[in-house]
């Protein structure tokens, strides 16, 4: 049998369980289906075969998980850090036992390369780990004193926590915003995306098997103007932690608004690399083409405008053309393939607008812009060349293995074209000259900026955008600022005197 037979096969058995119970809701420690007794089909992007029904979850759903995590809370966030990070390290070594289950379920209900996912759960394991070392730690504060006062701050959990995730990489990305509430103390009430709901559920069982208490984490699904409304407009939510895109997060700031809660948003892109003639130019055609072409494109930080030199244009666009045209597109579940079917025909119809679009602005397509084969969602690697960064392939996010080519004359033009955005999430910069990339790294509307690279994470620094990129940092101890409220208590140091009033 071929590898890609031997995956497949496995796939199946693993989605077994999904196909024949469905994919259920899970509140307090219960697998549950949704009060309405609603489903919701999710489709298998490769075929448009239906892989299982959603329970779809609504208000009522939403009350009862938000009830448990209310009562699991007051126990969880008086569990000494210790304990929590005992639990939560099990936790990331029950993912990584389970991380090819993990993968090949992701696999077939996103369209992502194994290739890619492989790493997810193992990245979804590191995300456990780093915010469980954290735990112990996470109450304290510092000692701020003056003459008359001494000051003591400490960090309590704000309380249950609404995680709202997307499609992308859906199982990496929600252990980076439920890990870190878990390891502050706050309980987790997760509405994932309707596209790809089956990891999801997968993390919550795993997280009770490995001992985390019922009730900590509760898994409701659903579609966003339903469940995901619900739970932003619950009193009993503290703080919603969504990735999404840009415009979802201005609705979930109007929702949420009248309960005053906190939020942390990671938003949309249009992130630019932007590469100068000194740069190492190997280097940077691989990186730049790494990232827009793996995880289909489908990646907030994917670098989907590349802004070349002049000077080195022409050779730097036809060989990210070659790259484009070199790539595997086939089943996700393919060791070879790169680039698998987008999510849902909905998001390749997007995708595909697109195209006609670049077309009818006046772009030449050098690489892709078109449909593979009938069936399933895939589409070729793209490259529009001879753009201008006022086209709307230049400013609005696609969400795919799209990239758009516009030339630049020098730093001044470079660093007005990347700016010229809506978005401001990450940029990428190429330079082998230094002073340049301290005037451009000042400058550059981005929350994240690559220097030489592509985008490498490293836990403890800042991730997240500006602009309408998004709102707030995770990271290391912003994370932890996220999800804690930062209390001061004041000592006097001496008996100072008390106003006296009358
Ligand atoms: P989306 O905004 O359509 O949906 C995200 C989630 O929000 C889903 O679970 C959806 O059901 C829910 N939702 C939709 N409407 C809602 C509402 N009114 N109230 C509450 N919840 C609602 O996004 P998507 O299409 O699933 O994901 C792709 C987007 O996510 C892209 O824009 C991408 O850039 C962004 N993203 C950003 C980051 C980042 O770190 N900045 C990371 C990954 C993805």
């Amino acid at each position: 049998m071929s590898q890609l037979n031997d995956n497949i096969a496995r796939a199946q058995d693993y989605m077994r369980r999904f196909r024949d119970r469905g994919v259920l809701n899970h509140i307090n420690g219960e697998s549950l289906a949704a009060d309405s007794g609603k489903t919701f089909e999710t489709l298998s992007p490769v075929d448009l075969a239906p892989l299982a029904n959603v329970a779809c979850g609504g208000a009522s759903d939403i009350d009862r998980a938000v009830q448990a995590a209310e009562k699991a809370f007051k126990t969880w966030s008086k569990t000494p850090g210790k304990e929590r990070r005992a639990i939560l390290i099990k936790v990331a070594e029950a993912i990584e036992a389970r991380a090819e289950e993990i993968a090949f379920t992701e696999c077939m209900d996103t369209g992502q390369s194994l290739r890619f996912m492989s790493k997810a759960a193992i990245r979804g394991a590191a995300n456990f780990r780093f915010f469980a070392d954290k735990a112990p730690q996470a109450e304290d504060g510092q000692a701020l004193r003056n003459d008359t006062q001494m000051n003591v701050t400490s960090r309590r959990p704000l309380g249950p926590i609404g995680v709202i995730t997307p499609w992308n990489t859906p199982f990496m990305l929600s252990t980076w915003k439920i890990a870190p509430a878990l390891a502050s103390g706050c309980t987790v009430v997760h509405k994932p995306a309707e596209f790809s709901p089956m990891t999801a559920k997968l993390l919550v069982e795993i997280a009770e098997e490995a001992g985390l208490p019922k009730g900590v984490l509760n898994l409701v699904n659903g579609f966003g103007e339903d469940a995901g409304k619900a739970l932003t407009e619950h009193p009993g939510i503290k703080a919603v932690a969504f990735v999404g895109e840009s415009r979802t997060g201005q609705l979930i700031m109007a929702q949420a608004a009248p309960t005053l809660k906190r939020f942390h948003f990671e938003l949309g892109g249009k992130n630019p690399v932007v590469v100068f003639d000194d740069a190492d130019i190997d280097r940077a055609v691989n990186a730049a083409s790494f990232m827009i072409y793996s995880l289909n494109g489908e990646r907030c930080t994917s670098s989907s405008r590349l802004l070349v030199q002049d000077t080195i244009y022409e050779e730097f666009t036809r060989r990210v053309a070659e790259v484009a045209n070199g790539v595997k597109v086939g089943h996700p579940l393919d060791p070879d393939t790169v680039v698998g079917p987008l999510i849902h025909p909905e998001h390749e119809e997007k995708v595909l607008s697109y195209f006609d679009k670049a077309r009818e602005e006046g772009a030449t397509v050098a690489a892709g812009g078109e449909k593979v084969g009938d069936a399933g969602c895939f589409v070729r690697p793209t490259l529009f060349t001879n753009a201008r960064n006022d086209m709307t392939i230049a400013q609005e996010e696609i969400f795919g293995p799209v990239l758009t080519a516009i030339p630049f004359k020098d730093e001044e033009e470079a660093l007005r074209l990347a700016n010229d955005t809506q978005y401001g999430l990450a940029a990428y910069l190429w330079t082998n000259d230094l002073d340049r990339a301290m005037r451009l790294t000042d400058e550059l509307e981005a929350g994240m900026i690559w220097v030489n690279s592509e985008n490498v994470r490293h836990l403890p620094s800042p991730f997240g955008g500006v602009k309408a990129s998004g709102i707030g940092r995770d990271g290391g101890d912003w994370s932890f600022d996220f999800y804690m409220e930062t209390v001061n208590v004041s000592f006097p140091r001496k008996a100072h005197p008390v106003p006296k009033l009358g």
